[in-house]
């Protein structure tokens, strides 16, 4: 390969954003990615017609980076509904913004989940997250995110039924000791935006993004295992000297890059996906366990919100998420899984058919209190070495994105 201004290792969110800005400021780079395609954790399968994100996400509107560097029109996106169907004492609550979805105000008074204060308390915490800017609520002090609620005042039956199943499956980890400043951002984006899904698949975001870039700045299967200040040595190939580079690997990668041997600690998920005949909830909310028992943390039917998850002849598809990590390494997890949706669904779940489990191992990083103070982690390692990743701020699409962002910044000097 002829020498190359800039190399950027990994094309997941954070190296993709780097080489736009990049791009854009005329510096010529070049991507080097280990896999097959661009996109990193945010990649789509299809499997016997059906759309399957490699784990549950959503694309929160209101990131405010994302927004600018995101075409959402293109994208076609759409939304779930602004809250969630509560399993609790053995019957669905529902649980929704009164204000953007007026029709479920009567029952989100009434739902059992929590007390008259406990749904009192949720505006006052909507005031004091979406009320100043950003940057002053994520300079708050920082705690664990259960420390924060109980100081909030919130009743440990609605912590336990909503905020637990609600805020695990954003951390990925269940006894919320996740930092306070990463819970205050993500209520705040729930609170100004949407939870939505593209069109063709959560992985239509990062192709997007890449076919922004001219074509020969993007190198698939390319994996890098060196780098010695500006030189970086794929792993077939001859070294390439640089005169910056920027690792935009998952954080326990850029740390083996530098010659560290050290583990982030990170969250792992597991993601289950089921095809039926019929959906069994009608309409496009999110479904949260909130009994504290089961493998079961959320549920949600995505062909509901775009038609184009949904398998050939209009089949709904199921993705059921597990976290606790027992019930992750269960041989015999799918039945464990059965066996929950047919006390929430009844012998309907009999039939439907398994399509594919994820299993993510590294699929976040744990951001514990106080690993985000500050927020935003240095980008640059040294005069010709910068980095980026969501392990640089609220590790999310949004701290990916941003990331690259910074790191380009900062590498073109602004
Ligand atoms: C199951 C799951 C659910 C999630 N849900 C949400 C959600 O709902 N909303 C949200 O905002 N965020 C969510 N996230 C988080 C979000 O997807 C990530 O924070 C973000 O995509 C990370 O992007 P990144 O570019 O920092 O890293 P990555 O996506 O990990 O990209 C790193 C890239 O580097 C490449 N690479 C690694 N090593 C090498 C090497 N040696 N040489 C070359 N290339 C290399 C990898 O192949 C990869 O493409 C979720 C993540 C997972 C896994």
């Amino acid at each position: 390969m002829p020498p190359c201004p800039v190399v950027i290792i990994g094309a997941g969110l954070a190296g993709l954003s780097c080489a736009l800005r990049l791009q854009e400021r005329r510096i010529e780079c070049v991507l080097l990615e280990a896999s097959d395609a661009p996109g990193g954790r945010v990649r789509t399968d299809l499997i016997d017609g059906f759309r399957l994100d490699r784990g549950f996400q959503v694309l929160l509107t209101a990131y405010p980076r994302t927004q600018h560097v995101i075409d959402y029109g293109t994208l076609k996106l759409r939304r779930f509904l602004p809250g969630a169907l509560i399993r609790f004492r053995g019957r669905f609550h529902t649980l929704a913004d009164p204000i953007r979805h007026p029709a479920s105000a009567l029952p989100t008074l009434l739902a059992q989940v929590g007390t008259l204060g406990d749904k009192w308390r949720v505006l006052r915490l909507r005031d004091r997250v979406c009320g100043p800017p950003l940057q002053e609520v994520l300079e708050r002090p920082e705690t664990s995110t259960l420390v924060e609620l109980k100081k909030m005042g919130f009743s440990a039956r609605f912590i336990a039924g909503f905020f637990k199943p609600f805020l695990a499956g954003i951390f990925l980890e269940t006894q919320l000791t996740t930092s306070s400043r990463k819970f205050e951002f993500v209520f705040r984006m729930f609170s100004l935006g949407h939870a939505a899904l593209p069109e063709f698949g959560m992985q239509a975001i990062p192709e997007q993004m890449a076919l922004r870039l001219r074509p020969d700045m993007l190198r698939l299967n390319s994996r890098v295992k060196q780098v010695d200040g500006a030189t970086v040595y794929p792993a077939a190939g001859d070294p390439i000297t640089a005169q910056q580079v920027v690792i935009a690997t998952e954080h326990t990668e850029a740390l083996r890059l530098l010659g560290q041997n050290a583990n982030d600690p990170s969250a792992s998920v597991t993601c289950m996906y089921f095809a039926a005949s019929a959906s069994p909830v009608a309409g496009p909310w999110l479904v949260l366990n909130g009994e504290e028992s089961g493998p079961i943390n959320n549920l949600c039917v995505p062909s509901q919100v775009q038609n184009s998850y949904a398998g050939p002849e209009g089949n709904s598809l199921i993705s059921v998420t597990i976290l606790d990590p027992l019930y992750q390494e269960r041989p015999d997890l799918e039945e464990a899984v059965r066996s929950q949706l047919a006390e929430w669904y009844g012998d309907a779940v009999l039939n439907w058919r398994h399509l594919r489990t994820y299993r993510i191992p590294n699929a976040i990083p744990l951001q514990e209190a106080p690993l985000l103070t500050p927020v935003h982690k240095p980008v640059k390692l040294g005069e010709r070495l910068f980095i980026c990743g969501d392990h640089t701020g609220i590790a999310s699409i949004e701290g990916a994105i941003a990331s690259g962002i910074r790191a380009a910044d900062a590498l073109s000097g602004q």
